[in-house]
């Protein structure tokens, strides 16, 4: 199991560890800041960083074969010869693309509070993200980016904690994903609530108030099937760099 850092701050960019294991898939620390691929949320990439100062690209972050295990993801054909089990290194994400998760993330909670149906679908990028909701009913593409305008305009604090599956159970109506179903078997769930908005198990990175998710825009609504409603959110200001 490696300890996930993330979980418990979304702000660390960066952590010692050592090198667990190595093989073709990538490299397993004893704990890491990168976020793996999961829940609708891209995996992490940056930068293992080695005593003797050299750099090792990570390019993405995916969950291995066994639960708990994290995989970060080299460039192909990188040099490895200098890691061996127990190695250390420094872990270090790229934070702007992680920031970007985070205030995407934090948008589509934010749409969930504006659309009151099932999602069925998810994904978050650096540059966009997209929800689908389980709906018929028209939306309206300014309407909604209105309504998350007021509510990053709130400041509201966002906050995870975590709860027992018994507690889950008690309170089905925490569930709003029909795809992805909260993690069972650990005995604890994390939920994550924006106080006054939205309350519902995640598990993924987010920012700390409202405030820092910007200025986030819809910039698209689709139907994607009868009963599908694909929204698209964007970042309004140009993409830095
Ligand atoms: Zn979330």
């Amino acid at each position: 199991m490696t300890d996930e850092l993330f979980r418990e701050d979304a702000s660390l960019h960066e952590c010692s560890a050592r090198v667990v294991a190595i093989d073709e898939l990538g490299v397993r620390l004893d704990r890491t800041v990168f976020y793996p691929q999961g829940g609708g949320q891209a995996g992490d990439a940056g930068v293992l960083r080695l005593a003797d100062g050299g750099e090792l690209a990570v390019i993405d972050t995916r969950k291995g074969a066994l639960p708990g295990e994290i995989v970060h993801v080299l460039a192909p054909a990188v040099d490895i010869s200098a890691l061996v089990p127990g190695s250390a290194v420094t872990a270090r994400i790229d934070a702007d693309r992680r920031k970007a998760h985070m205030r995407f993330h934090t948008a589509t909670h934010l749409l969930c509070a504006l659309v009151p149906h099932p999602v069925d679908g998810c994904s978050i990028t650096e540059r966009y993200a997209r929800l689908d909701f389980h709906m018929n009913e028209p939306l309206d593409k300014q309407a909604l980016t209105d309504g998350m305008a007021r509510l990053v305009a709130g400041a509201h604090a966002v906050q995870h904690r975590w709860i027992g599956e018994a507690e889950l159970d008690a309170n089905p109506q925490l569930v709003r994903s029909m795809s992805v179903m909260p993690p069972r078997g650990q005995g604890r769930i994390r939920v994550l609530e924006i106080e006054g908005v939205d309350l519902q198990p995640c598990g993924g990175t987010h920012v700390a108030n409202t405030a820092e998710v910007g200025n986030v825009i819809v910039t698209k609504v689709e139907k994607k099937s009868a009963m599908t409603r694909r929204v698209i959110l964007g970042f309004a200001e140009p993409a830095a760099g």
